[in-house]
């Protein structure tokens, strides 16, 4: 069985990374890796793929920049070349950036099945590009692969039920793949010179905190204030560096450095006092190593860690009494996929 996995952008390498390590253990699947070239730096693309031992893409199509439309129109008519010329039986597009939904269109309009890896995420708020990608892919998909039950109630509510399976979360299975050699690979903390739980960890990227000047302000001054109780680690996405430069907004007080590995991340979040993210991906790995996280957004996609007492968001003062999230499953969500993908929806 043909499968083409379309990834292009950093949380794709790592759904990717747990999915294509259970499909490399199946004898009857073939996987192709597509990188649509969305991501492209070295620290943001290349150390994801050696790190995880990700199979090098077959193809890569080196689309990047330009508005979404055009983005995401280059890579729909390189993403359809592909595969019209390989015909697989499945495309596998991961979570909510351009090059899931482009990939997405090109495959269903082709006519062939699409499987979501982390369908069903919804924040409501239709501003956000990442929800009209979702939205988008959900509704061209015939397998809906759901980290969370939230998720499922989600795609009902748009009246999708048909090809829905609550898998658990790929992220969690590449958290507990990555977690030891962590421990023994990454040398972050002596490099920043930082003691294990004596610093705060912290990533902003979304557009909605970076593309407005005053957004972004607002969100540095917070995290300058929280600097003054203990060193605030701050790897620097390239989107969130250029907007700072650009409005002219200082980071003085926070201790900036270019991305991180993700081993360096695993790490950093487990000797971690507290994370403050806009990330999707980083507030449920805040989970998974245990430390309480602050969503640096007015709404989050993630609700169960916010309902189980791990996360809040920066608006909302509290947190809600502490339980364990059984919705992320056990770390065989990508061994669950493969069955499925076997299965046919
Ligand atoms: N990540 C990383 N290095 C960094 C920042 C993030 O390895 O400097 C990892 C992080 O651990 C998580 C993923 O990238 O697994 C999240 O990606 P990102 O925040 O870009 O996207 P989102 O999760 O918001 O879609």
């Amino acid at each position: 069985m043909k499968i083409v996995s379309v990834v292009g952008a950093r949380p794709q390498f790592i759904k990717a990374a747990a999915v294509s390590r259970a499909l490399a253990k199946a004898p009857d699947m073939a996987e192709i890796i597509v990188h649509t070239g969305q991501h492209f730096d070295p620290d943001m693309s290349d150390i994801f793929f050696e790190e995880l031992a990700i199979p090098a893409p077959r193809r890569h199509l080196g689309v990047h920049g330009g508005g979404h439309g055009e983005m995401t129109g280059r890579m729909m008519i390189a993403v359809e070349a592909v595969l019209a010329a390989e015909h697989p039986a499945w495309t596998i597009v991961y979570g909510d950036t351009n090059s899931t939904l482009a990939a997405a269109l090109a495959a269903a309009k082709l006519n062939i099945p699409v499987a979501h890896v982390e369908a069903g995420l919804r924040s409501f708020n239709r501003r956000m590009p990442e929800e009209i990608n979702r939205v988008a892919a959900d509704h061209v998909s015939t397998l809906l692969l759901c980290p969370t039950q939230a998720a499922l109630a989600n795609l009902a509510r748009e009246g999708i039920v048909r090809g829905v399976h609550h898998v658990g979360d790929v992220m969690y299975d590449a958290t507990l793949h990555a977690r030891e050699q962590a421990r023994t690979r990454s040398k972050i903390i002596e490099r920043l010179g930082v003691q294990p739980n004596g610093y705060y960890l912290a990533t902003v990227h979304r557009a909605e905190n970076t593309d407005e000047p005053a957004q972004l302000a607002r969100i540095v001054a917070w995290l300058q204030e929280r600097a003054a109780k203990a060193p605030v680690i701050l790897p620097l996405h390239p989107r969130t560096r250029e907007a700072a430069a650009r409005a002219g907004i200082g980071l003085t007080g926070l201790r900036i450095c270019p991305p991180v590995g993700y081993l360096d991340m695993a790490c950093l979040l487990d000797g971690a006092r507290a994370v403050f993210t806009d990330s999707g991906g980083l507030q449920k790995e805040a989970y998974f190593h245990r430390r309480p996280c602050v969503t640096l957004r007015n709404e989050t996609e993630w609700v169960e860690t916010v309902e189980a007492g791990w996360n809040r968001l920066w608006t909302v003062a509290d947190y809600a009494p502490r339980r364990e999230i059984p919705d992320y499953g056990d770390g065989e969500a990508a061994e669950k996929i493969v069955a499925l993908l076997r299965g046919g929806r």
